[in-house]
């Protein structure tokens, strides 16, 4: 059997990370079993549906690195891939349901139906549909639709239990009597979405269904559409819900929900799948940072995880720090490259020196912007105002070490040297705790006040050989 599996969103929003999650889901299962991945377009909600989403999702899950192997943009021998485009497969397979006697057109007005429902509520009745269309004769319904008369086509409920067993959930029992005859084709010729999705999934041969919890009540319904066609269901993994901090369902509320604000922000696509991927899944070797397209056949439906997971930005944030962090560092440079502002003095210096600078501040940020904060720490003169750096710029030591420095700098300045290497530093501080005998922290806190005017920071031995000279000149003549 070659796993098929399918990503369905209904193109009336951005992509969401909860769908971003569960195409990963689907993609990396196709990928671990040898299988096909399908992107399908539910997109019967005429009123919200709209092509620029559908564009806007297909490019984004691009952005991710999740791609398709049949789809709308793409082909393949299942489709048309959008639903809006297979409105006489669904025609004809409600007919089917109709010849087989399990499904029947239904005439009732909205009204009568609401009428009913609110009098079932009344009387603390299950408001399900009472079946006054149900056993109407053949020549009747000919003769009713003949005169043009509106009908729905409606689905006969079987009155019986259903049982499956989901790959998350386990054992998944829905009593008898749950739901009553349903609509499955609107008057309009319009699919309602358990129906549709049944029709999809049959023709298009998918064989595991995996998809968040919200869709776990879906799946009677589908049960009994499934056994109507006398068609084996696939099999099911309901992932679990998405929350945020304060448990409720993720919504905008709580930051950030749809992929493209992440991209807007610079996050690196691995790192947002790495994140995602935990959230209802966990690696075998409980590995917590890793590249979800390198898992293989690690990944399994057996390692997802009932309970909801919930949305912590911050955990996202530093699996980005990590991932940055090993990326190479041309392509660290690059990015950076792209964010700093052209007029950045930072353009201008040797590959050689932006390399050794990146090398030094990747460790410390979590996304290529912040890189441009730690670049100041090189170019600034300005002079801080923070207490602790006015304690060490008063020690009486302190002038000793200006002075030193000073002429220090001056003969590597006269040397025509552009920068002072990490010897140049040692050498500098040997000298203060040598000769001078400043030590501790009048020695340490004592050069830095010197050399940047600042109180704490990355280590002098690090940033002070990447620091041009005329800004070391004109900070020791501050
Ligand atoms: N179109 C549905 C959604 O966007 C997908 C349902 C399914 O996966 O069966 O939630």
């Amino acid at each position: 059997m070659t796993v098929r599996v399918r990503f369905a969103p209904s193109p009336t929003g951005y992509l969401h990370i909860g769908g971003a999650r569960t195409a990963m889901y689907n993609y990396l299962y196709a990928k671990a079993m040898g299988g096909k991945y399908i992107l399908r377009i539910e997109d019967t909600d005429t009123e919200r549906s709209e092509r620029k989403y559908e564009a806007a999702q297909i490019e984004d899950l691009k952005w991710l690195g999740i791609n398709h192997d049949e789809g709308p943009d793409v082909g393949g021998e299942y489709g048309p891939y959008r639903q809006s485009e297979r409105g006489h497969i669904y025609k004809a397979w409600a007919e089917k349901l109709i010849d087989t006697g399990h499904a029947y057109h239904c005439f009732c007005s909205e009204e009568e139906l609401t009428a009913k429902k609110e009098l079932a509520t009344a009387e603390k009745r299950a408001p399900h549909y009472d079946g006054k269309c149900r056993n109407l004769t053949e020549e009747e319904v000919t003769s009713r639709l003949a005169a043009g008369e509106e009908a729905v086509i409606r689905f006969k409920a079987p009155r019986k239990a259903y049982v499956f067993t989901d790959h998350v959930r386990g054992r998944v029992v829905f009593p008898e009597g749950m739901v009553g005859d349903f609509v499955i084709m609107r008057a309009n010729g319009i699919p309602v979405y358990n129906y549709a999705v049944v029709v999809d999934d049959a023709s298009m041969k998918i064989t595991h269904v995996i998809r968040a919890e919200e869709h776990l009540p879906n799946t009677l319904r589908q049960l009994m559409i499934y056994e109507a066609f006398g068609e084996t269901p696939p099999e099911f993994a309901h992932g679990s819900l998405l929350i945020g901090e304060d448990r409720q369902k993720l919504s905008k509320r709580h930051g950030a929900t749809s992929v493209n604000l992440y991209k807007e922000m610079n996050y690196i696509p691995a790192a947002l799948l790495n994140y995602l991927c935990l959230l209802g899944w966990s690696h075998p070797e409980e590995k917590d940072v890793f590249d979800i397209h390198t898992l293989g056949t690690i990944f399994n439906l057996e390692r997802f995880t009932k309970a909801a997971a919930i949305y912590d930005i911050k955990k996202l944030d530093f699996i980005n720090g990590q991932h940055l962090r090993h990326l190479p560092l041309e392509t660290i440079l690059i990015e950076v490259g792209k964010i700093i502002p052209v007029e950045h003095p930072f353009h201008k210096m040797e590959h050689d020196w932006k390399l050794r600078t990146v090398t030094i501040f990747k460790d410390q940020i979590n996304f290529f912007q912040d890189f441009t904060t730690h670049l100041d720490i090189l170019f600034t003169t300005e002079v801080s105002d923070s207490a602790e750096y006015l304690e060490a710029r008063n020690w009486e030591t302190t002038p000793k070490i200006r002075e030193y420095l000073e002429s220090e700098i001056n003969i590597a300045k006269v040397a025509g040297k552009k920068f002072v290497t990490a010897d140049d530093y040692n050498i500098w501080s040997d000298h203060v705790k040598g000769e001078l005998k400043i030590k501790g922290k009048q020695l340490f806190m004592g050069m830095r006040s010197v050399l940047t005017h600042q109180a704490h920071g990355p280590e002098l031995k690090f940033i002070i050989p990447l620091t041009p000279i005329e800004i070391l000149e004109k900070r020791i003549h501050l």
